[in-house]
This record gives C-alpha cells, sequence and structure tokens, in this order.
C-alpha cells in the first residue's frame, strides 16, 4: 500500500474515531457470506481480498480526477455525455449502443430487472460472481445455478440444460472466484444454443477481467452482442483500469437492449470525478498493458509458489488466483488476517479454497511468506 493512501486511510479513520473502525470490504460484502472484518486500523493490512488493482488509476486518469474535483459543484451533464462518446468510439460503435453504470454492479442489478420475471428465471454458474443471483433472490426470482466442470470452469452444457424457459442467462467470463475461462468459440456456440432452445433468454457477458485474459483462445463476444438483442456484454473501470472506488461501468449491446437496460438505470448514475478519470482512462492504453504484465508476472510468481509448494491452482486468467489450500477457508483466512493479509471469502461449495488478488510486488512478496508460514510450507517455493 503506498504511503500516501495509508495516511489518508488513517486520517479517514482518524476521524471516525469515537466508533471502531469496521470495514466490510469487498462487494460481496452483504450478499451471501459475509465478508466483513472488524480492524482498528485497516491502513497496516494487505487487501488482496477483492480483485482490485493496487496499481491505478494511470497517471493520466490521475492528472484528470485532480482537475475534476473542482467541478464538483457542477452536474456531470456533459462529462457524462463525453465519457459515452468516449466508450462508443472505444468499441467502435454509437452511443446509443453504450449504457453507463455505477459500476457494473449497477447493470447486474438492472438485467434482472429487464430480463428476469419469476416465472422466467435466471440461469447462472455455482460459484460465480454473485450479484446477480442475490438480486434475482431478493425479487423472488427464480435461480438456477449448475455446479463449475471438475477443472473449475463453466459447464456450459448445464447451464444449457437449465436455460429452458429462462429470461436471463449470466456468464461470467472469465469467471469470479475462480478466474477460468471458457473460448469465444465455446461461449458463441452456446450463445447460439441458448438463443435457438430459449426464446426469452437474454444472454449477458460479463467481460469485467477481459484485458487480463492472455489465452489466444479466449476474445470478447462484443460482435455478437451488437449483431443480436439478446446478447449483451458488460465491462468496468473496476479491474485493470484501478477505478473501483470511483465507480463505473458498462453495457455494450445492441440500441434496443440498451434501451431496455436503461429504463432501469438511475438517473446521473456517474459522477464527475469518476466520469473524468474514465474518459482518460480508456485513452490510456499504454498503462492497460503495463498492468497486464505487471500483474501476469506477479500471478506467475504466486502460482509457482503454491504448486511448488504442492498445492493446486485453477488456471487463472485474472488478477487473481484460487487455490486449494486443502483447510476450512474460514480457518486459511482467519490466519492470513491474523497476520496481515486479507483474502477472499468463502465460494460455496469450494470449501477449502482461497482466492487471493494479485498486490504489489511488495505485497506479494509479504503475503507469500504469511501463505507459507500458515500452510507450514517454505516461501522460497516460488
Ligand atoms: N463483475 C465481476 C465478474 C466482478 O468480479 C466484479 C467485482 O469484483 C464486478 C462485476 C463489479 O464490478 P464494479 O466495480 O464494476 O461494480
Amino acid at each position: 500500500m503506498s504511503t500516501s493512501r495509508r495516511q489518508f486511510l488513517r486520517r479517514v479513520s482518524a476521524s471516525v474515531a469515537a466508533m471502531p473502525f469496521v470495514s466490510g470490504r469487498g462487494l460481496e460484502a452483504g450478499w451471501g457470506e459475509p465478508n466483513r472484518i472488524r480492524v482498528a486500523d485497516p491502513a497496516s493490512l494487505i487487501s488482496l481480498d477483492s480483485n482490485e488493482n493496487p496499481t491505478g488509476p494511470s497517471s493520466r486518469a490521475m492528472a484528470a480526477i485532480r482537475d475534476a474535483v473542482a467541478e464538483g459543484n457542477r452536474y456531470p451533464y456533459e462529462l457524462v455525455a463525453a465519457l459515452r462518446e468516449k466508450a462508443a468510439a472505444f468499441h467502435g460503435v454509437t452511443t446509443k449502443e453504450i449504457l453507463l453504470g455505477c459500476g457494473s454492479t449497477e447493470h447486474l442489478r438492472m438485467i434482472v430487472d429487464a430480463f428476469a420475471t419469476r416465472g422466467s428465471g435466471l440461469v447462472a454458474a455455482t460459484p460465480t460472481y454473485e450479484a446477480p443471483l442475490s438480486a434475482a433472490r431478493r425479487r423472488g426470482i427464480p435461480v438456477a445455478a449448475p455446479p463449475l466442470t471438475a477443472d473449475l470452469r463453466l459447464d456450459l452444457d448445464a447451464m444449457l440444460n437449465a436455460a429452458a424457459g429462462a429470461g436471463l442467462v449470466y456468464l461470467c467470463n472469465p469467471n469470479n472466484p475462480t478466474g477460468t475461462i471458457r473460448s469465444k468459440s465455446d461461449i458463441e456456440g452456446f450463445i447460439r444454443a441458448v438463443l435457438a432452445k430459449s426464446p426469452k433468454a437474454t444472454i449477458v457477458v460479463d467481460e469485467a477481467y477481459f484485458e487480463y485474459v492472455d489465452d489466444p483462445a479466449y476474445d470478447t463476444v462484443v460482435p455478437l452482442a451488437l449483431a443480436d438483442p439478446r446478447v449483451l456484454v458488460l465491462r468496468t473501470m473496476s479491474k485493470v483500469y484501478g477505478m473501483a472506488g470511483l465507480r463505473i461501468g458498462y453495457a455494450v449491446g445492441h440500441a434496443d437492449t440498451i434501451a431496455a437496460l436503461g429504463a432501469h438505470s438511475l438517473n446521473l448514475n456517474i459522477n464527475t470525478v469518476g466520469a473524468a478519470g474514465a474518459i482518460a482512462s480508456l485513452g490510456d492504453q499504454d498503462h492497460v498493458r503495463k498492468e497486464r504484465k505487471r500483474n501476469g508476472e506477479l500471478r506467475a510468481s504466486t502460482r509457482a509458489f503454491f504448486e511448488k509448494a504442492g498445492y493446486q491452482v485453477a488456471v487463472s486468467q485474472t488478477n487473481f488466483l484460487l487455490v486449494d489450500v486443502r483447510q476450512p477457508i474460514a480457518d486459511f483466512r482467519k490466519a492470513c488476517q491474523d497476520r496481515g493479509v486479507l483474502i477472499g471469502r468463502r465460494f460455496a461449495p469450494l470449501e477449502t479454497h482461497a482466492r487471493i488478488t494479485i498486490g504489489t510486488k511488495d505485497e506479494m512478496k509479504k503475503a507469500v511468506k504469511v501463505f507459507a508460514d500458515v500452510l507450514g510450507v517454505s516461501a522460497q517455493a516460488g
């Protein structure tokens, strides 16, 4: 963690000093498994729990963000329009094919409201990113979520079987919490089959970790989404662009689908600072390349540590790893937290798997020592 971030967090905690600092880290807090920790000094912990990018936003985005703060007294009409134009130009589409959201979390709620009903429910996977599942459950909408394959990838055959009569099919590719991918041809085949078999279903592909993927068999399905109103793609500025706290995501799809989704959106759901940062970030693809490289190297060395120590790691294409630590995840997580490292929560039914976000080089050096200590192995394994 940078010194300035540490100072900032200390100032914030000091300003609420009358209360013990309660941190509900992670968007998953409050959904399903609690992801709540209680610490006196949050700045003292290494946060490898929420798949954030520890280095972003880029310096160009930071400059735009600083400038934008001074505009905080104004409503962000122009900036929001400019961001929509920027995202449209980035994908080579029209602004009618882009819908901005307060993080893609807002889209993950909107898709449930727009496309799923109590009569035609949601199909997803178990485990996957929980936001749409919990939104559906809160609305009394039925959820079918078949387990992953043995190698922890989306089981597309099982999902296709479950999709008969569904209103919404959610595919997280790469999947969270596993980091695994399905190839472009697998996803395209699945989409074609669902479109044919489930006439009511809209298929949403969440590409939150798109930029981190190295596997050449993987690609976006934006072209399918533009061509077919029943397919939609979600992207976020929270991961490779390092803007999780600024809450910007967007959907790319057919103009009719974007309009249907937009009916469930908040008015002015994007703030000035986030919009300015996102415009600059999309224009700084050099930063994305550097972040991919940085993350890829640390992902490989962290993975090598676990594998040499004899632990199985899912084939992640993201900024996190899922490791089978062969002990109850709650115990492992608590032991790491007691030693100053936060990791992801339990993702049922994977009772012994730890989801570990890739932090900075310095953080991973310290974290690997902690993991080695808790597992009783040598930190030199990697
Ligand atoms: N989709 C996936 C797959 C995620 O892992 C996350 C966050 O971790 C999100 C969406 C939510 O991201 P945002 O910050 O854009 O709301």
